[in-house]
């Protein structure tokens, strides 16, 4: 085939998915405006949109959501603050469910929310007007979602729960890549958000497990989108996952610390580093925007029955071999196995635990976390470790 050909057909072949992405509708700027009454948050947008536009408390949010769109603004519009909002994030928060959250530096209310049509050089233009409230009155007014007419379809979950093969006889390992869509996680020193590092750290790990033929691998997401915590461990009962694994990459306010480290689920912390890191990790539901007086047990006290003992100790037993593996291929903190109350870990039933693979703010280490070799490292190191915990399983269950 001549050149010319080839590049016909492959012209050919991606016109019909090219439409839809042009197609798709996109947010092309935000700003705030600062007035005395006020704070105004306003939105450029290719099409009027559809919305649902809502408050939450502890901590006061302002929550957005649209349907699926392109971010489109430039770089640190998003970093934008002023007035009553503190900060912005924007993403994925379910299949066709845009989001954007709004963290308030008080209590406030949304008092108006309207579509301009295009005008002059504007584009529609979706305005949110904030104004300040106390706390008790935030409280007392439960204000309903505000919603465009007509109303924006409800979001649908974004965990699509894999059907169970027949007579398949092996192990279900499930992959958590943590963060993602609205959830961006820690940003590391070159821009990279840890949602990205994640990710690309769960595929390799799937490839790897996935290239012996021994395990059915699951990810709890394969794009950029948000999955709440109970979903993700949710989805590993689901699927009866034999091993639940969520990857995550650290930060730390000395740009020295560096090293890999791994959790279980425990009562106790084992100590404050990890209690803190738990706090932090039990957060990324609140910044997507979940109102967890609706979902108070996940993140309240973990209750430990027998069941969940049984399922500890193997998590354990599972992390004790996976810190020497890992110890092989990259540094270790001191004291690589720690614990604490992980919400994502909560499972009573599938083994669980969780990998800060490394350090986003130690230069060093945020290059090798890019990297494709240490990935496969990484990930070698962590088949090697379930290989034998497996094998572990088998002779126990013999004997
Ligand atoms: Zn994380």
């Amino acid at each position: 085939m001549t050149r010319i050909f080839l590049l016909a057909l492959c012209l050919a072949l991606a016109a019909p998915a090219a439409p839809a992405a042009w197609a798709q509708p996109m947010v092309s700027q935000v700003r705030i405006g600062e007035h005395p009454d006020k704070t105004r948050f306003v939105m450029e947008l290719s099409e009027a949109p559809r919305y649902r536009v809502f408050t939450l408390a502890d901590p006061f949010r302002v929550v957005i959501d649209l349907p699926e769109l392109r971010w489109a603004p430039g770089r640190g519009e998003g970093d934008q603050k002023g007035g009553l909002i503190a900060a912005m994030r924007f993403g994925l928060f379910a299949p066709g469910t845009s989001r954007v959250v709004l963290d308030l530096s008080a209590p406030a209310r949304v008092s108006r929310v309207f579509v301009l049509p295009p005008t002059g050089n504007y584009p529609y233009r979706l305005v949110i007007d904030v104004v300040p409230v106390s706390r008790a009155s935030f409280l007392a007014a439960r204000a309903a979602p505000i919603v465009s007419d007509p109303p924006l379809d409800p979001a649908s979950s974004a965990v699509a729960v894999p059907p169970q093969p027949e007579a398949d006889e092996r192990r279900t390992i499930v992959i958590d890549p943590g963060h993602g869509g609205i959830d961006p996680g820690s940003r590391s020193l070159t821009g990279v958000d840890e949602k990205n590092i994640a990710l690309a750290y769960a595929r390799a790990l799937r490839r790897q497990l996935e290239a012996g033929g021994r395990y059915r691998v699951v990810l709890t997401r394969d794009k950029d989108i948000f999955i709440s915590l109970r979903d993700r461990f949710g989805l590993a009962e689901r699927v009866a996952g034999d091993l639940f694994i969520s990857l995550h990459a650290n930060n730390h306010d000395s740009p020295r610390v560096r090293g890999a480290s791994v959790y279980t689920l425990s009562e106790q912390a084992s100590d404050a580093e990890a209690e803190a890191l738990a706090a932090k990790e039990n957060k990324a539901d609140i910044i997507a925007g979940i109102n967890l007086a609706e979902q108070t047990e996940v993140v309240s006290k973990i209750l430990i029955d027998l069941a969940q003992r049984e399922t500890m100790n193997l998590s354990k037993q599972f992390a004790n071999g996976l810190v020497g593996e890992l110890g092989r291929v990259t540094k270790l903190l001191g004291n690589a196995h720690r614990s604490a109350g992980f919400a994502v870990l909560k499972s009573a039933t599938v083994p669980s635990i969780l990998i800060e693979i490394g350090y986003l703010s130690n230069q060093t280490e945020e290059r090798l976390l890019r990297s494709k070799k240490h990935r496969i490292g990484v990930s070698r190191a962590i088949g090697a470790a379930i290989e034998a915990y497996f094998e572990r399983q088998t002779s126990l269950n013999r004997t």
